[in-house]
């Protein structure tokens, strides 16, 4: 076996790897359909290589040379379709039934000429390979969210489609054999090893991207109420404990909002547990409603809720506490399935420099506790020294 085929006999055990890998995180998560398209590219790349280690032993390779082409183009499509799922951008299907049909077309046509015979033909060979990593790099260009992963896969996909334009060159440069003599010949090792090379970066990348989104999508998931859709107690003391020390860092004010439903175990118990769950669920969009994109908003406990609003003083916390009392009050308990009036008691306070979280907490809760005393449906600040904006110490 010359060195082309080793490469190819690494590259068939490397694709197989890659698509274990995308297989498994796909069977594990079934959100992640991205990695199930690309698990089976990966599964195409290996019968590719497998094809390609027996069409040089063929007395007429012409049609399995068809083939040959067809699975690994496909494999690049498949590939376009898996990114685009991930990055849950429309799959270009149009572009990729024109590079499919149109590839498979011009080298069906073509088939009494080798591929390689002139720089032509050869390069009629290479472009839809070429097209399809243009085409994967655009999808991912096309992603809202960009990070240094996405940027280097963007840039290898773009330098994988450039290798297949320039193998036609490489070829004349390396004086290529033909077929017959492709896995001995020196032009047949640089372009496996060229392809090696590029698979493994690519698939390193592309998993690493996944692995990393799914990781965060998982987080996510286990920080978020499910009926409410805000964080849950865990998530929103680790979000808000994070919040207020770069508030702190940055001498920027932060004020905690506590708010609990008014009366809500006769909510439960007159109107049924589901109605609960629709003013629970009603009452933290109003909480969504209000707020900006800095806070950062929990469901503390059953019928409880945390809102931490990094830049507010006291009094722009308890307006936006008000707010959202007087929106609660106002709506229609007929829409939920309920003929009462609905309230919510607030206790609001603000932070004291070296303050953490807990300590707002409990004094937040004293705050609401007084104002379920005093009779519900009402908001209660916590009394505390004014903090002065630029409260930071120098050096
Ligand atoms: P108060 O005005 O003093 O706050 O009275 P309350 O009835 O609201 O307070 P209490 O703590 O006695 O009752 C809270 C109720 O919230 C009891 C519990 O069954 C209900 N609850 C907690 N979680 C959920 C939930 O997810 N869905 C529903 N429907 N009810 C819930
Ligand atoms: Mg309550
Ligand atoms: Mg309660």
């Amino acid at each position: 076996m010359g060195a082309a085929g080793f490469v190819l006999a690494i590259n068939i055990f490397v694709a197989g790897l890659f698509a274990a890998a995308f297989g498994t995180i796909a069977w594990r998560n079934g959100a992640a359909t991205g990695a199930r398209w690309l698990a089976a590219a990966y599964l195409l790349g290996v019968l590719n290589a497998m094809l390609e280690y027996i069409l040089p032993g063929q007395n007429d390779p012409r049609l399995l040379g068809i083939v040959v082409f067809a699975v690994a183009l496909s494999a690049f499509l498949i590939c376009v379709i898996g990114l685009a799922r991930h990055y849950a951008i429309a799959v270009p299907w149009a572009w990729l039934a024109l590079l499919g049909g149109g590839g498979l077309l011009a080298n069906t046509i073509l088939i009494n000429e080798p591929a390689t015979a002139t720089l032509g033909r050869a390069l009629i060979y290479q472009l839809p390979y070429f097209f399809a990593h243009i085409l994967g790099a655009i999808v991912v260009m096309r992603a809202r969210r960009r990070g240094a992963l996405d940027l280097l896969l963007i840039g290898f996909l773009l330098v994988s489609g450039l290798q297949f334009v320039a193998k036609p060159f490489l070829a004349i440069g390396l004086g290529d054999a033909g077929v017959e003599n492709y896995l001995h010949s020196l032009y047949g090792a640089w372009s496996q090893m060229l392809t090696a090379f590029l698979l493994v970066s690519n698939g390193v990348l592309m998993l690493l991207i996944i692995v990393r989104d799914v990781m965060a999508e998982i987080t996510l998931r286990s920080e978020t109420d499910k009926l409410s859709g805000l964080l849950n107690r865990r998530g929103f003391e680790e979000r808000a404990e994070r919040a207020l020390q770069q508030a702190g860092r940055a001498g920027i004010p932060a004020a905690l909002v506590l708010a609990d439903l008014d009366h809500f175990k006769q909510v439960n118990d007159n109107f049924g547990h589901d109605a609960g769950d629709r003013v629970i669920a009603a009452f933290a969009g109003l909480l969504s409603g209000g707020a900006d994109i800095r806070m950062v908003l929990g469901r503390h406990g059953g019928e409880e809720f945390a809102i931490l609003v990094p830049g507010a003083n006291l009094a722009s916390a308890r307006l936006y506490a008000e707010g959202v009392r007087q929106a609660f009050a106002a709506l229609s308990g007929a829409d939920l399935g309920i003929e009462r009036r609905l309230s919510a008691s607030f206790g609001v306070t603000q932070m004291q420099p070296g303050e953490g979280l807990h300590d707002l907490v409990h004094r937040a809760d004293a705050a609401l506790y007084a104002a379920k005393k005093a009779g519900r449906d009402r908001v209660h600040t916590a009394d505390v020294e004014p903090v002065a904006t630029d409260s930071r110490k120098s050096g």
